[in-house]
């Protein structure tokens, strides 16, 4: 369970020297009001002291405002990380040109037809 501290909102708090630290779920709804004076208080974020577990480069990532995908199949990419589209799938052309692009230039020279 993560800890996350408190901070008095527009008061001085008498009762728990300006902070308070409490232990909830990261499901719990943040408090409204200190647990020990009855005061208003705002969670303070940053101080949150614990570390998420499923947390992946991917995430970090998607933190940063960037969608990471992976290749599920030939062109298509499901996303595992960020906020941008689920899934992105190439158009069959897409697809070609990329094979396309992969596969190594022949070189044909046609006697017939030599340049000049
Ligand atoms: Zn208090």
């Amino acid at each position: 369970m993560p800890v996350y501290e408190y901070e008095p909102k527009n008061h001085d708090c008498l009762m728990c020297d300006g902070r308070v630290d409490v232990i909830q779920s990261v499901h719990d709804e943040p408090l409204i009001y200190c647990p020990s004076c009855g005061l208003e208080v705002r969670r303070v974020i940053s101080r949150a002291t614990f570390k998420l577990s499923g947390s992946t480069p991917n995430d970090k990532a998607g933190r940063k405002g960037f969608t990471t995908f992976r290749k599920a199949e030939k062109g298509v990419w499901e996303k595992v990380g960020g906020e941008g589209p689920d899934i992105l799938a190439g158009t069959k052309e897409d697809i070609a040109a990329v094979e396309a692009e992969k596969a190594p230039a022949k070189k044909v020279l046609d006697l017939d037809n030599l340049p000049d």
